[in-house]
């Protein structure tokens, strides 16, 4: 398989290539060059298969040339041996037509250990053929960060600096981050919000001098073969509820983008999916986006929800992609415009073709904390924030389509927010350990390029 840039002026890459650049060197987002599908049977013949089976089909596509699927199915049955549920991401179900896709059972306890388990395998694996020491850096709400650190901590050949916005993650996901003690494991407090985390690393790549004397490389979710990987969930659980025969509809937690792009990509390989609900927090551009076309960025209002506290979702630009003709010159014109005044209009081609399948709604706290309770008192589900704001949406959506709520983090990994709406406070599951003891190691900096360039070249190994 090979991959373009979404602004059509980089190296067209293969999977191997697309998994250790992470951003595109035009500052564009790698996507495949053509969709693989999948034919009704072949979906119907899901039916049964295990998670890593399931995960095997769907990804072969999207490996071809870089991975054989004896090489795919072994790095699966690795990465999902460490979740602790034997479904991997098994489905609850809340009431006659609402479900939950618990995501969360793999080490860090958020859906990001779906995707990073593999990819940490990835990068090892096509790390070992190579010279030279990779630099992977990242900004993080919280979820990403304590993820990728597990996923890549103490492995050879790669060090990870990461940026989260200080006081504005929770101290579970804080704590996940800062006590994993690894020579290659560097965290960092940033003195700013989660969007500017985000454009610092965006800067460091777009300076030519700096990614490629460090070696850059990414694992936020602009990271083609996170994407790829939470494709599989979207059939594992279609077929469960019987797709292809019935369609199912989604809701997903969202933040940048990625998540949901993940169903799109699915029902692209011809996954029956009636619908797909980005539910947002009241940092809602997206749904303003989806529902009138004006996508301008505001200030981030911190919620109880941090890794949906996003004003700028990066993924959605792959979207703009697919439903503006797949043109990288008139996208790259458009993310420009973006890029200097903090707003756009979509076109009008690209709002019509997001409604054939994407509906979106922002929730407040209120209707959070009644999602929370309404889970909890009817079914004695107890449920994280994230996962509420998803439900929330789900629950005012009309129809009878099965609907798959995306449960996006466990409950104890935000658990004053849980205690304050249910009145329950979840206690980590015990493969945390002694999450509360343990030393903390990060420093805090400015959030300045200077500041961030500086702290790295300190540490990093440059090329060479
Ligand atoms: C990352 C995250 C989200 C948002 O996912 P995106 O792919 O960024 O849209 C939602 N909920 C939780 C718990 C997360 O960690």
């Amino acid at each position: 398989m090979r991959y373009i840039s979404t602004r059509g002026n980089a190296p067209v890459l293969d999977f191997e290539g697309v998994t250790l650049a992470g951003l595109a060197a035009d500052g564009g987002l790698y996507v495949p060059e053509t969709w693989p599908s999948f034919s009704r049977d072949e979906i119907a013949a899901m039916q049964g298969l295990s998670y890593v089976e399931t995960a095997v089909r769907v990804m072969a596509p999207f490996v071809a040339g870089s991975l054989t699927e004896d090489e795919l199915r072994d790095l699966c049955t690795t990465a999902y041996s460490r979740f602790a549920h034997a479904a991997v991401t098994p489905l609850v179900q809340l009431d006659q037509r609402h479900w939950l896709l618990e995501l969360f059972h793999g080490p860090t306890l958020a859906f990001k250990d779906v995707a990073l388990q593999l990819v940490g395998l990835l990068f090892e694996r096509f790390l070992a053929g190579r010279e030279g020491q990779l630099t992977v850096i990242g900004a993080t709400s919280g979820d990403t960060g304590s993820a990728a650190i597990d996923a890549l901590a103490g492995r050879v050949g790669v060090d990870i600096f990461m940026l989260h916005p200080e006081g504005r993650v929770s101290d579970v996901q804080r704590r996940q981050m800062t006590t994993v003690i690894a020579p290659n494991i560097h965290n960092i407090a940033i003195r700013g919000d989660f969007d500017t985390a985000q454009a610092l690393v965006k800067a460091m790549f777009r300076d030519p001098a700096f990614s490629t004397r460090y070696a850059l490389s990414a694992v936020n979710s602009i990271n083609w073969a996170r994407l790829m990987a939470q494709v599989v969930y979207y059939f594992y659980a279609a077929v469960r509820l019987g797709g292809p025969e019935r369609p199912v509809a989604f809701s997903v937690p969202t933040g940048n983008f990625g998540d949901v792009f993940a169903g799109y990509v699915a029902a692209r390989m011809g996954l029956p999916i009636e619908r797909l609900i980005v539910a947002t927090n009241v940092n809602d551009i997206l749904h303003r986006a989806l529902s009138t076309g004006d996508y301008s960025s505001g200030t981030v209002t911190p919620t109880a929800t941090p890794s949906m506290d996003i004003q700028v979702s990066s993924n959605f630009e792959r979207l703009l992609f697919e439903l503006g003709d797949r043109s990288g010159a008139a996208l790259a014109a458009q993310m420009a415009g973006f890029e200097s005044s903090r707003a756009m209009m979509l076109t009008n081609r690209q709002r019509e073709g997001a409604a054939g399948l994407f509906t979106s709604a922002s929730i407040d706290a209120d209707g959070m904390g009644q999602a929370l309770r309404w889970a909890h008192e009817r079914s004695g589900q107890v449920i994280d924030p994230h996962t509420a704001i998803g439900l929330a949406a789900a629950r005012a959506d009309v129809g009878n389509t099965p609907m798959v709520t995306l449960a996006t983090a466990h409950p104890a990994k935000f658990r004053d927010a849980v205690e304050r709406s249910t009145g329950v406070r979840p206690g980590l599951p015990a493969r945390m350990g002694d999450l509360f003891s343990r030393e903390e190691r990060y420093d805090t900096i400015d959030a300045t390029f200077d500041a961030v360039t500086d702290y790295i070249a300190q540490r990093a190994t440059p090329r060479g």
